[in-house]
């Protein structure tokens, strides 16, 4: 998994640099995040705060709407307004980063196809890839490191 991946908005006023590889990666196949891109699914890589180092622009917070009642916050250029990361729960340590967004969205591939129950039925998933009808345990699915990482930012 490449280091130092960057990325930024439309139209390049926000640049952004991870500073690790991201802790796991998801697709996620639920109906807030179709409606939210109006696309098929979403990538999130998922990474702490401080390893998203900003380069260049501001970012703006909406907070959207999500079925399950708690507000989801997504931050946009303040310019052209590509969303370019989210943070679900209030938990502001933990990014969602839209993979879509990196100058080279090939370098992650999904660790896990979560809301399949909602996924498209044109999509096909790769052979063996982990899928699950809603949400997993990541206790089950994370590697070791990945689940250090996120009990120093949680506690
Ligand atoms: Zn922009
Ligand atoms: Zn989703």
């Amino acid at each position: 998994m490449a280091d130092n991946l960057e990325g930024g908005c439309a139209c390049g006023a926000v640049r952004y640099r991870l500073t690790s590889p991201p802790m796991f990666v998801h697709c996620c196949h639920c109906r807030n995040c179709q409606r939210q891109t109006g696309s098929a699914f979403v990538l999130n890589a998922l990474i702490e705060a401080d390893r998203v180092e900003l380069l260049s622009g501001d970012t703006e917070m909406v907070a959207v709407p999500t079925d399950s009642g708690r507000p989801q916050k997504v931050y946009r250029c303040s310019s052209c307004k590509t969303a370019v990361w989210n943070v679900y729960g209030g938990f502001d340590k933990l990014r969602f980063v839209r993979v879509g967004t990196l100058d080279d969205p090939a370098a992650l591939t999904p660790d896990v196809h979560i809301f399949v129950r909602s996924k498209l039925p044109w999509v096909t998933l790769p052979e063996g890839a982990p899928a699950f009808d809603a949400y997993y345990d990541s206790k089950t699915l994370w590697p070791l490191a990945s689940l250090e990482r996120r009990r120093a930012i949680f506690g």
